[in-house]
C-alpha cells in the first residue's frame, strides 16, 4: 500500500511537497486552515481591482534556464500564463536626490551609474561584472541534505568561477558595498534601495542577476492564480486538499510523528508528517516543545531585529493611468511621517499597471507598503475594534500622503483595501506576523535557520520560511522538491519529477 503523508499547510513549500509526493506515489493530503491556497502568496479583488499581497517578482521565469524555471514548470506554476519582465526594477527616492535608477540589464544600469559618477567607473564595472557573472548561476537539483562528498567537491569544482563573487559579498551588508563608492547619490541609492543596513549585499547581487538573465518575472495574474495554478497541480496529480482544517497536534508515539489531530479533535494517522507552517508554531505548539527544545530557546531568546518585520500594505484602486510612472518607487523621507500610530520614514509604492488583469484600461492597482514593529502588531491585534480605527487612520493618511506625493490621488480611489497586520495573524498564524522568517545575517552573527529534520523525532519533517532566511518563493518551493527527495532516499526510492504535457514555452 502506498505510505500516507501529511502535510499542514497549503502555502507553496506545502502544495510543492504534496505536488512532488503524488509524482513520486505516495498517498498525500494537507490540511490548511483557511479556504484558499498560498498562505501569504494572495491576493484579492475589490470592485474591477486585483491587490496583490506577495510576489512582486519570482525567480525562474526565463523558459529553458536551470533548476528553478523546471521546477516551477513542474508544479504547473508557468502552465499557461504570459511572464512579464520590466526595464526598471526600482526609482529610490530621498531627501538628496530625487531619482536614483536600478535597471533589470546590468549594462544599462552600468552606463547609467557611469553617468552618474564617472569618478567611480572601476567600481561600477566590478559590479556590473559580478552581476553578469550570477546571472549564469546554477543550483543543483539534489537536496543538500542528501549530497556526499562526491556531490560536495563535484558542487565545489562548478561553483568555482563565483567563488570569489560569494566571498566578496558574503560577510558583508549593501552599505558596505556602498561605502567603497565616492559618489554621494550611488552611495545612498543602494542603501536605501536595497534596504542597505542589513540586507546581505550577496543578496542584491544575486537578484539583479536573476534580473539581468531575464529570469525573474511577474507572472500574469500574480501571487492569487499563481497559488491556484499550483494547487490545481496537485489535486490534478491526484492529491487531496483539505480546506478548513486546522491541525493542532501532531502525536507523537516512541518518539515517531504517527498523525495529527484537528482543532475538532479529529485524528488523521500517517505515516509522515511534513509541517510547512510556521517554525515557532510547530515546535512550540504542534509539538508541545519536546522536541527541537535547543531550536525553540533560540527563538524565544531572539532580539526583533533578527526577524523580518511585519509590514502593512494600503492598496487602492484608482481612477488614473499610472503606467508612465516606475512600476515600483521606494521612499525614503526627510523626517518621519505619521499613518495612524505608525511612524514611517521609508515605504514602498507599487502600481501594477504592467499587467492589464489588475485593473480596468487606464486605471490602475496601487499598493503602498511600510514596516511596523512586532510590539505594535501585537498590541493592534489585541482589540478588533481598536484595530479597525486604526485601519481607518492609516488609510485616511497613507492617501493624504499619496494626494501629496500624485495631486487629486484621493479623488480617484474606486477601491481600498487594508492588508496585513490582522490578516497575516489570522490568515496564517506566522509569530510576530513574519513573512520571511528568520533575517539572514551578515558579519558578527551565526547564520540561523531551522534544518528539515528535527533531532530526535522520527518521520516528520519542517519546511517554510523557517528554514530559509529572507528566502522568496523559489527557495519554499524547492523545500517541497528537497524534502520529496529525502524521503524517496530513505525508502530507497529514485525520485521523479515530471513537467505536464500542456506547459506552453514561455
Ligand atoms: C508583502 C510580501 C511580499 C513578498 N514578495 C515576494 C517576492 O517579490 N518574491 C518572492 O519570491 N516572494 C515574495 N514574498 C513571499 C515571502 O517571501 C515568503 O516566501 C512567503 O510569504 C512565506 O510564506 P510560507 O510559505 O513559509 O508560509 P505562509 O505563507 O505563512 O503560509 C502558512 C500556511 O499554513 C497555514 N496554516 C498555519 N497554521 C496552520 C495549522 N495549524 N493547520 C493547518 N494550516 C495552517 C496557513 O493558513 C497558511 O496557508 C512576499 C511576501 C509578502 C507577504
Amino acid at each position: 500500500m502506498e505510505e500516507k503523508i501529511l502535510i499542514i499547510g497549503a502555502n507553496i513549500p506545502g502544495l510543492s511537497a504534496g505536488c512532488y509526493g503524488q509524482m513520486n506515489g505516495f498517498d498525500t493530503e494537507i490540511f490548511e486552515t483557511s479556504y484558499s491556497p498560498g498562505g501569504d502568496c494572495t491576493g484579492l479583488f475589490k470592485k474591477d481591482y486585483y491587490f496583490d499581497t506577495c510576489m512582486h517578482w519570482v525567480s525562474g521565469t526565463r523558459h529553458g534556464n536551470g533548476y528553478f524555471n523546471s521546477m516551477w514548470r513542474e508544479l504547473g506554476a508557468l502552465d499557461r500564463v504570459p511572464v512579464l519582465t520590466q526595464d526598471l526594477f526600482m526609482d529610490v527616492r530621498t531627501p538628496a536626490y530625487p531619482h536614483f535608477l536600478v535597471y533589470t540589464d546590468a549594462d544599462k544600469w552600468g552606463d547609467y551609474l557611469l553617468s552618474l559618477a564617472p569618478e567611480d567607473a572601476e567600481k561600477i564595472r566590478e559590479l556590473v561584472e559580478d552581476i553578469k557573472s550570477l546571472s549564469a548561476m546554477q543550483v543543483p537539483d539534489k537536496a543538500v541534505e542528501l549530497m556526499g562528498i562526491r556531490d560536495r567537491s563535484a558542487l565545489s569544482r562548478e561553483f568555482e568561477s563565483y567563488k570569489i563573487i560569494f566571498l566578496k559579498y558574503v560577510r558583508k551588508t549593501v552599505q558596505d558595498v556602498a561605502s567603497g563608492f565616492r559618489n554621494a547619490q550611488i552611495r545612498e541609492g543602494l542603501v536605501h534601495g536595497f534596504s542597505g543596513e542589513d540586507l546581505p549585499a550577496l543578496s542584491m547581487v544575486l537578484l539583479l542577476g536573476q534580473f539581468h538573465g531575464k529570469n525573474a518575472g511577474w507572472m500574469k495574474g500574480g501571487s492569487l492564480l499563481f497559488a491556484k495554478r499550483i494547487a490545481d497541480r496537485y489535486t490534478g496529480l491526484g492529491g487531496n486538499l483539505r480546506y478548513g482544517k486546522r491541525v493542532k497536534e501532531i502525536v507523537v508515539e516512541k518518539n515517531t510523528a504517527v498523525g495529527v489531530k484537528l482543532d475538532n479533535e479529529n485524528y488523521y494517522p500517517a505515516d509522515i508528517i511534513i509541517s510547512a507552517i510556521d517554525g515557532k508554531h510547530t515546535i512550540q505548539d504542534l509539538i508541545h516543545g519536546k522536541y527541537a527544545a535547543r531550536e525553540l530557546k533560540m527563538i524565544n531568546n531572539l532580539n526583533a531585529s533578527k526577524l523580518y518585520t511585519p509590514a502593512i500594505q494600503v492598496s487602492f484602486g484608482v481612477n488614473k493611468n499610472f503606467s508612465q510612472e516606475p512600476h515600483f518607487t521606494r521612499f525614503t523621507l526627510a523626517s518621519a511621517v505619521t499613518f495612524g500610530d505608525v511612524e514611517v520614514k521609508n515605504l514602498a509604492v507599487k502600481h501594477f499597471c504592467f499587467d492589464d488583469s489588475t485593473a480596468p484600461a487606464g486605471k490602475s492597482s496601487v499598493s503602498v507598503l511600510f514596516d511596523i514593529t512586532p510590539e505594535y502588531f501585537t498590541s493592534l491585534y489585541r482589540n478588533r475594534d481598536q484595530y479597525n480605527r486604526e485601519k481607518e487612520r492609516i488609510t485616511g493618511d497613507v492617501l493624504a500622503y499619496m494626494n501629496f506625493f500624485k495631486p487629486g490621488f484621493s479623488r480617484a480611489v474606486e477601491a481600498t483595501d487594508f492588508s496585513t497586520v490582522w490578516n497575516v495573524l489570522h490568515h496564517t498564524g506566522n509569530w510576530r506576523a513574519g513573512y520571511e522568517g528568520l533575517f539572514p545575517l551578515t558579519r558578527n552573527s551565526r547564520f540561523m535557520s531551522l534544518s528539515k529534520t528535527v533531532p530526535g523525532l522520527k518521520n516528520f519533517f519542517m519546511i517554510g520560511q523557517w528554514l530559509s532566511p529572507g528566502a522568496g518563493l523559489p527557495a519554499l518551493a524547492r523545500h517541497g522538491r528537497d524534502v520529496m527527495q529525502m524521503i524517496c532516499a530513505a525508502e530507497k526510492k529514485v525520485f521523479t519529477a515530471r513537467i505536464p504535457e500542456e506547459s506552453p514555452e514561455n
